[in-house]
């Protein structure tokens, strides 16, 4: 009988660790779900991420130099935990992880033009990834050391987001994998996309 008890208390501190692990997992699987649902679908967040965001433009070249502060107030939250804090969205929670529309992928920060969609391929690791940018000029390589890797970080060639990485392990003709974190992707479909281009494209023939 003796025996018996301290084996039966273990039990029972054992099975409420369990219950106390398990609940505490589901909150947190919770959170995560409604913190997705803030997210998606992207586009509503792309726009809220506009709305005030006097620095947005997906035709202004010239580079944008604002204070943290600044940036702060312009971005929502999430934008701003990958731009301004080099942030790392989870993996498989983009909605353009797998998405197949055809069109142009801009900076959610400043509305550079980043990636177009027939760049985009299926790596499977998780995060929206491209082979090529549209030029080299719409994006910054910059040497990264942190989490005791060594990585090349990819910034916004206009605004400095931080937007992923790049690898060498892509697809022909680069061979470059650029994973991309979708929170800080904006999308607009081909159609608006080569009306815009015409228009530019009338515009410099004028001048
Ligand atoms: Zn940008």
């Amino acid at each position: 009988m003796i025996r018996t008890i301290p084996v039966l208390l273990l039990a029972a501190i054992l099975q409420q660790c369990t219950n106390s692990q398990s609940s505490s997992l589901k909150n947190n699987s919770i959170n995560m779900d409604n913190k997705q649902k803030e997210h998606s679908p992207a586009k509503e967040g792309s726009d809220q991420s506009k709305k005030g965001n006097l620095i947005y433009s997906t035709t202004d070249t010239s580079k944008v130099n604002i204070s943290e502060e600044e940036w702060k107030k312009l971005l929502p939250k999430d934008v701003y935990y990958i731009a301004r804090q080099k942030g790392t969205e989870r993996p498989w929670t983009s909605q353009f992880e797998n998405f197949h529309e055809r069109g142009t992928y801009y900076c959610a920060a400043c509305g550079n033009p980043l990636f177009q969609s027939d760049t985009k391929f299926e790596s499977g690791c998780g995060w929206p990834s491209f082979y090529k940018p549209i030029s080299e000029t719409s994006i910054i390589n910059t040497p990264d050391h942190s989490h005791g890797m060594i990585r090349t970080e990819v910034q916004c060639g206009r605004c400095k987001a931080h937007l992923g990485h790049v690898f060498n392990d892509g697809p022909p003709p680069t061979g470059l994998r650029y994973c991309i974190n979708g929170v800080i992707l904006d999308f607009e479909k081909a159609k608006d996309i080569e009306k815009k281009y015409t228009e530019e494209g009338k515009i410099k023939k004028d001048n």
